[in-house]
């Protein structure tokens, strides 16, 4: 497995296992509401979800985290998960087999006979000016993975 099958096996996992968070939270719309101020992040279908305040004392970042949270509700992080989805789709490693690559995708054809092997693997989409493949990770895929936290310690 090279660095970049693992950054994306990686992206996968962890995608999947937001995924599976997202779907066992609470369902929303979630809101900040509250008495005090919106320190309380409420679930319009099951009530309280969140109370951000802690004990009695004011506590001056309630209401910024309450809102913080509810911005982050179930339904937005699937959202942002399904699109997310469709860049990985779109920006996939793929054996190079030059110009016909994004017809082939992760397979080879039956008439590959296993030069695509020799080469790094190259983005399933992205093409230079000449209109050859790139050479994987594309900028779009480690944009991606960055943003899902991938760090060069997640390699070893
Ligand atoms: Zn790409
Ligand atoms: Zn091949």
């Amino acid at each position: 497995m090279t660095d970049t099958d693992r950054m994306v096996a990686w992206l996968r996992e962890t995608m999947d296992s937001a995924e599976r968070d997202a779907e066992a939270a609470t369902p929303g719309p979630w809101a900040p509401e509250g008495a005090l101020g919106a320190d309380v992040v409420t679930s319009a279908l099951l009530g309280r979800v969140a109370d951000c305040s802690v004990g009695t004392d004011y506590r001056p970042q309630s209401i910024p985290d309450a809102a913080h949270i509810a911005r982050h509700d179930p339904a937005a992080v699937l959202r942002r998960i399904a699109a997310d989805r469709k860049q990985h789709d779109e920006h996939i490693p793929v054996p190079d087999h030059g110009r016909f690559s994004h017809s082939y995708g992760e397979k080879c054809p039956a008439l590959c006979e296993g030069e695509c092997r020799d080469n790094p693997k190259v983005c399933l989409t992205c093409r230079d000016s000449s209109g050859d493949p790139i050479e994987a990770p594309c900028r779009s895929l480690e944009f991606l993975v960055e943003a899902w936290g991938w760090t060069e310690e997640e390699q070893r």
